[in-house]
C-alpha cells in the first residue's frame, strides 16, 4: 500500500498565542511508581497521557496495582504499600527508559525479598540501551539479575522465585557518569528495603544530569522519604523509610516540551495582534532541570519573562547569538539549542552531552545528520556538537527529517520551518511525538501563522454522490490536514433559511443569512446556533434545497471568505463544486472526481438504506440528474473541472483505490529530495 506517514510543514513566518503544556514525562512516571509503592491511595492530576506513561500504567496494573480514573479527571492509584501481590510476570516497557530503570530496581529488590521472578523487556532499541551499571549495583545488593540476551542490556530476568537476604550494610556503588537514571532507579527502590538500617548509595565518577536527581529527591520527599545528600557523591536513605501517599499530587507541565515553544518565541516574529508566546503549566518555580533552558535561550537572544507557573517569550536579538555552552545540566532541552543554532550569527558549540549517545537514538549523530541536510555545517565530537548555520538564505535546503523514533528530533526540527528560504520541512514519522507530547503539532500550528498562499490545498470537486466527501475526509485524515466540506455550508444556509421562513429565491435575505451563519464544527458534529444539525444536514431534501440556494451569486459571495478561512496549517483538503475554479484557484492539487450517474445513484441508494432511510433508486437517479444539470448549467461558478484539474473517474474503483491514486499525485507535487 502507498501510505503517507510523514508530515510536511509549510514554511512558517510568525507565531503568537498561548500554549498549555502536557504533564512532564519524568515527573509522571516517577509519581506513578511512587504512588504504586506507597501506603494508601494517591489521586494524580495533570498526568501526561503518552506512550511512556501508558507502558508504566500497564506494568503497574500487571503487578496487581488498582488504578481508577476519577470523575474530576484525576487518576487514583491504590498503593501496594511495599507488598508484592503478583509474584511473577513479563512486562513489556516499549522504549520507555523512565519505566525500565526504576521498575528494574524496585522489582529486583521486591522479588528478592518476597521470592518473585519477573522478565522485563521492550522494543529492539530498548535492548540496545545499556543498563549494566544498574544490574551491577543490584547484584552487589544480593538480587539475582540475569541479562537474557546480552550482558548489560535488557531484556532482564529479576529474581528466581526464592527469597534472598539483601546486603544493605555496605554502601552500594553505582556509576553516575553514563545516565543519572540508574541512581534515580536506586533512590526510588531502596526505601522499600531501608527499614532496619540506613542504606547508603555512593556515586562513582562525576554525576551527570543532576537536575533529574533533584526531581527524584523532591518527589521522594512528597511521598514521605527524606534522603540525606552529601554533595552529589553520597546519598543516605534513612532507616524506617516507608512511602506514604501525599493524598493528591499535580504533575507539572513538561519543561523539556516547553523548550520548543521558548525557541519558537525566540525565532519567530510575533504574529500581528499578539505579544509573542505564553506558556502555561510550567514556570520559574519548576522542579525540573530543563527549566534552565530559559537561561540558555536568553544567552542566544530570547526575551523571556517568567512567573512561578508561566513563561512569556518574545524575539530579542536577531539573528540569534551563537553560544558555547556546557549542556550537562539540560541534556534533553539542549537538542532544541541545536536547532536554534541554525538561526545564529556564528558557530554554536554544545558540550558535555555524551549522554545523547545512549538515548532513544544516538542523538549526537542524528542531530548532526539532520542539521546537515538543512544546509548547516556540523562537526561531531565524542561528547559535543558544533553547528554552523547555512551561509545564506539560498544555502538552506528542503529536507526530509528522519526521526529515528525519537520524539525530540521530530519536535525540534519542526522549528526549521522558519528558514529564511521559505522551504517546507518534512517530518518523516510525526507520530513518534506521542512519547511525550501527543498533540505537539496541533499545539504548534495553533500558535504559528503563515501567509495563506504558503498553505497547501488539495481540491476535490465533482458532481453529487461521486464520493468526494469520503475521499476528501480520508485524505485529510492521512495527511493530518484540515477539511472543508463546502457543500455543508450551502446545506446549512438552506436549513437556516427554512428555520427563518426565508424563501429559496429571496437572494438578499439568503445572502444575509449566509454571511452570518452561526456554524460550529465540534467532535465530528455540526451545530447551527447551538442546534445539532448533523443529521438534517445530510437529508436528500436538504441537498435539493442547497442546490437551489447555491444558484445565487450573493450567497456564493457571502460564503467565499468563510470557505477560505478553512485554509489553515498544516494544509487543507476541500471538497465541493468550485473549490479549484473559484475558491482556491492557486491550489497545489486539483482533482475532479466523476462516476456515471447510475453508479452514483446506486451508491447513494446503498448509503441511505444502510442508515435506515427508505429510498427508491429511480427517483434518486432522477433527482441526481436534475441536480447535476442545475449545478453545471448555473451562471455562477458552474460545476466544471478547473483547467489544471486531474480527472478521476472512480466508477470502477473502491475508496482505497481512489485515495491511493490521489496520494500518488500529491507525492509527485512535493519538493523533497528523493521523491
Ligand atoms: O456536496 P453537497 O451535496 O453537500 O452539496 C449540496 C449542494 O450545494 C450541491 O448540490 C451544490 O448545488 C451546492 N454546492 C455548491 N458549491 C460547492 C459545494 C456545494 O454550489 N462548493
Amino acid at each position: 500500500m502507498f501510505a503517507i506517514p510523514h508530515l510536511d510543514i509549510p514554511p512558517l513566518t510568525s507565531a503568537g498565542g498561548t500554549v498549555r503544556l502536557p504533564g512532564s514525562k519524568s515527573i509522571s512516571n516517577r509519581v506513578l511508581l511512587l504512588a504504586a509503592l506507597s501506603l494508601g491511595h494517591t489521586d494524580i492530576t495533570d498526568l501526561l497521557d503518552s506512550d511512556d506513561t501508558r507502558v508504566m500504567l500497564e506494568a503497574l496494573a500487571r503487578l496487581g496495582c488498582r488504578i481508577e480514573p476519577q470523575a474530576d479527571g484525576a487518576l487514583r492509584v491504590h498503593g501496594l504499600g511495599g507488598e508484592l501481590p503478583v509474584r511473577q510476570g513479563q512486562l513489556f516497557l516499549g522504549n520507555a527508559g523512565t519505566a525500565m530503570r526504576p521498575l528494574t530496581a524496585s522489582l529486583a529488590l521486591l522479588a528478592a525479598r518476597h521470592g518473585g521472578a519477573f522478565e522485563l523487556g521492550g522494543v529492539p532499541r530498548m535492548h540496545e540501551r545499556p543498563i549494566g551499571d544498574l544490574v551491577d549495583a543490584l547484584r552487589q545488593l544480593g538480587c539475582p539479575v540475569h541479562c537474557l540476551v546480552s550482558e548489560g542490556y535488557p531484556p532482564l530476568r529479576l529474581g528466581d522465585g526464592s527469597t534472598h537476604a539483601l546486603k544493605l550494610d555496605k554502601a552500594i556503588r553505582v556509576r553516575g557518569d553514563v545516565s543519572s537514571q540508574f541512581l534515580t532507579a536506586l533512590l526510588l527502590a531502596l526505601p522499600l528495603v531501608a527499614q532496619a538500617q540506613d542504606v547508603v548509595i555512593e556515586v562513582v565518577g562525576e554525576l551527570i544530569s543532576r537536575p533529574y536527581i533533584e526531581i527524584t529527591l523532591n518527589l521522594l520527599e512528597r511521598f514521605g522519604v527524606a534522603v540525606r545528600r552529601d554533595g552529589w557523591q553520597r546519598f543516605t536513605i534513612p532507616a524506617g523509610s516507608q512511602y506514604r501517599s501525599p493524598g493528591r499530587i499535580a504533575v507539572e507541565g513538561d519543561a523539556s516540551s516547553a523548550s520548543y515553544f521558548i525557541a519558537l518565541g525566540a525565532i519567530a516574529p510575533a504574529t500581528p495582534g499578539t505579544d509573542g508566546i505564553t506558556i502555561e503549566g510550567v514556570g520559574l518555580s519548576s522542579i525540573q532541570g530543563d527549566i534552565h533552558f530559559v537561561e540558555a535561550a536568553r544567552l542566544m537572544g530570547a526575551h523571556v519573562e517568567g512567573e512561578a507557573n508561566r513563561l512569556h517569550i518574545r524575539r530579542g536579538s536577531w539573528p540569534l547569538k551563537a553560544i558555547d555552552l556546557d549542556c550537562n545540566h539540560i541534556p534533553d532541552a539542549a537538542m532544541t539549542l541545536a536547532v536554534m543554532a541554525l538561526y545564529a550569527d556564528g558557530t554554536t558549540t554544545l558540550r558535555n552531552i555524551a549522554s545523547w549517545r545512549v538515548k532513544e537514538t544516538d542523538r549526537i549523530a542524528a542531530m548532526a545528520n539532520e542539521c546537515r541536510k538543512l544546509g548547516a555545517t556540523v562537526e561531531e565530537g565524542a561528547d559535543c556538537i558544533r553547528i554552523t548555520p547555512p551561509a545564506s538564505a539560498q544555502a538552506w535546503r528542503a529536507a526530509s527529517i528522519h526521526t529515528y523514533d525519537d520524539h525530540r528530533i521530530a519536535m525540534c526540527f519542526s522549528l526549521a520551518a522558519f528558514n529564511p528560504a521559505r522551504l517546507p520541512v518534512r517530518i518523516e514519522d510525526p507520530k513518534c511525538v506521542a512519547k511525550t507530547f501527543p498533540d505537539y503539532f496541533e499545539a504548534l500550528f495553533d500558535v504559528c501563522a503563515t501567509p495563506a498562499a504558503l498553505i497547501p490545498v488539495i481540491c476535490v470537486d465533482g458532481p453529487t454522490a461521486s464520493g468526494k466527501g469520503t475521499l476528501a475526509s480520508e485524505l485529510a485524515q492521512r495527511l493530518g490536514y484540515q477539511l472543508l466540506d463546502s457543500g455543508a455550508l450551502y446545506r446549512a444556509t438552506a436549513l437556516a433559511a427554512q428555520d427563518a421562513g426565508v424563501a429559496l429565491d429571496d437572494e438578499p435575505a439568503l445572502a444575509r443569512l449566509a454571511a452570518q451563519l452561526p456554524l460550529a464544527f465540534r467532535d465530528h458534529k455540526v451545530f447551527l446556533g447551538g442546534r445539532d444539525i448533523t443529521d438534517p444536514l445530510r437529508l436528500e431534501s436538504t441537498g435539493g434545497m442547497a442546490s437551489r440556494v447555491s444558484q445565487h451569486l450573493a450567497v456564493r459571495s457571502a460564503l467565499h471568505a468563510l470557505q477560505q478561512s478553512f485554509r489553515r496549517l498544516p494544509g487543507l483538503v476541500a471538497d465541493g463544486r468550485d473549490m479549484g475554479t473559484v475558491i482556491f484557484p492557486d491550489a497545489t492539487l486539483k482533482v475532479f472526481l466523476t462516476a456515471t450517474a447510475e453508479q452514483r445513484a446506486q451508491r447513494r441508494h446503498k448509503q441511505l438504506i444502510s442508515k435506515g432511510f427508505a429510498a427508491n433508486i429511480d427517483s434518486l437517479l432522477a433527482d441526481l440528474q436534475a441536480r447535476d444539470l442545475r449545478d453545471s448549467s448555473r451562471t455562477h461558478a458552474p460545476l466544471k473541472p478547473a483547467e489544471d484539474a486531474l480527472q478521476l473517474d472512480n466508477s470502477g474503483m473502491d475508496i482505497e483505490e481512489s485515495v491511493q491514486q490521489v496520494l500518488k499525485w500529491w507525492q509527485g507535487k512535493t519538493v523533497f529530495p528523493g521523491n
